[in-house]
């Protein structure tokens, strides 16, 4: 287990142009599951392979276990990788596949089968040590490929995009797997997704990263309810957070927040005039189409996510009166699009 720092690190591919990543400074915790969160081209990869020391940083420093390894090997930093394109061996064993990484550091052969049993056993492989990955199913070569990497008993485990191989069903029964090993195996864990549910399952806490800069870290609680600007609130939680904006803020609340305004006690809420125009039945819940219908919001689009179980219907083109709660409204800088102070709103 180690702590994984960086300081002011960056990395500019092609002089003068915007860096890939900007002057990021984070600390994990020891033991933590850190998850980078971002759109494609936000910097993750680039972040994660200085960490990992396959990239040379432009400037900046990296600490593991408050050793600065800047200069280091991928070797000499004791991390093990999984990338989303894992290749395992075809003609090798489970078994051989994952004592790999030992014959390459020269490991003392005796040593192997122990080690192999003990990776073998945290991921539920034992079974499947003699087999060829091809008689192995996705999922499978996923645990595989995590045991290969554990074998070493690195300080700090590097994941990019693991399981986006996997189909939806087998994501998430791999997500699942892949929290319960790090709750036993405890190993410092940096995790690239720009998948948001599977950022909130598994972090502890997550980066969310924007044209290579920190827009927020925090706990998935504390980036969906506290986000810090309009990329954070709109980045996290499908369908994006409803943003109106106004005269010097940008008021927002998130699709589950705007119901029937009956729902929401009088003295709690913000009343607006919902213009509905359709609506998707998704199971648990309907999502509601339609914009706000009155000037000062130039039939502004908003969505609501409302609970299946609340049984109301509404035609299309017609004015329901829906409200926020209070507490749930959210205000950005207009200018700087980050979190302002919350003041008094009254649409009605
Ligand atoms: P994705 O989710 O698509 O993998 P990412 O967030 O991991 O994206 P990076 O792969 O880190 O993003 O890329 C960040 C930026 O750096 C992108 O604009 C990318 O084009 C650029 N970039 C990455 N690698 C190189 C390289 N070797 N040479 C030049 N530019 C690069």
């Amino acid at each position: 287990m180690a702590v994984v720092e960086t300081k002011g690190l960056t990395k500019v591919f092609k002089k003068g142009e915007l860096g890939a990543v900007n002057d990021v400074n984070l600390t994990t915790q020891e033991g933590e599951f850190l998850v980078f969160l971002g759109p494609s081209g936000s910097g993750k990869t680039t972040l994660l392979r200085m960490i990992a020391g396959l990239e040379t940083p432009t400037s900046g420093q990296i600490l593991i276990g408050g050793q600065d390894v800047t200069h280091l090997s991928p070797r000499e930093r004791r991390i093990a990788m999984v990338f989303q394109s894992y290749a395992l061996y075809p003609h090798l064993t489970v078994y051989k596949n994952i004592a790999f990484p030992l014959k390459a550091q020269r490991v003392p052969k005796e040593q192997h089968k122990p080690k192999v049993e003990w990776a073998a056993g945290l991921l539920g492989i034992e079974k499947l040590l003699h087999r060829k990955p091809r008689e192995l199913s996705g999922g499978e070569r996923q645990r595989v490929a995590l045991a290969r990497a554990i074998v070493r008993e690195p300080t700090v485990f590097l994941l990019d995009e693991p399981l986006s191989n996997l189909d939806a069903k087998l994501r998430t029964s791999a997500r699942e797997e892949l929290e319960q090993f790090h709750a036993r195996v405890k190993t410092t864990t940096i995790y690239v997704t720009h998948d948001q549910v599977e950022a909130m399952a598994l972090g502890d806490r997550v980066v969310v990263l924007h044209q290579g800069v920190v827009r927020q870290i925090g706990t998935p609680k504390e980036v969906y309810d506290d986000p810090a600007d309009t990329f954070v609130a709109t980045f996290l939680g499908s369908p994006a957070m409803n943003l109106i904006p106004q005269e010097k803020d940008i008021v927002g609340f998130r699709p589950e927040h705007l119901l029937p305004a009956s729902l929401i006690s009088p003295d709690q809420r913000v009343s607006m005039h919902f213009h509905f125009s359709h609506e998707e039945y998704l199971g648990a819940e309907r999502i509601l189409y339609g914009s706000l219908a009155d000037k000062r919001f130039e039939a502004k689009d908003v969505i609501s996510r409302l609970p299946s179980r609340v049984e109301a219907s509404f035609a299309p083109g017609s004015i329901v009166e829906f409200a926020v709660p209070r507490n749930e409204l959210k205000f950005f800088d207009r200018a700087t699009e980050k979190r302002a102070a919350p003041r008094v709103v009254s649409w009605q």
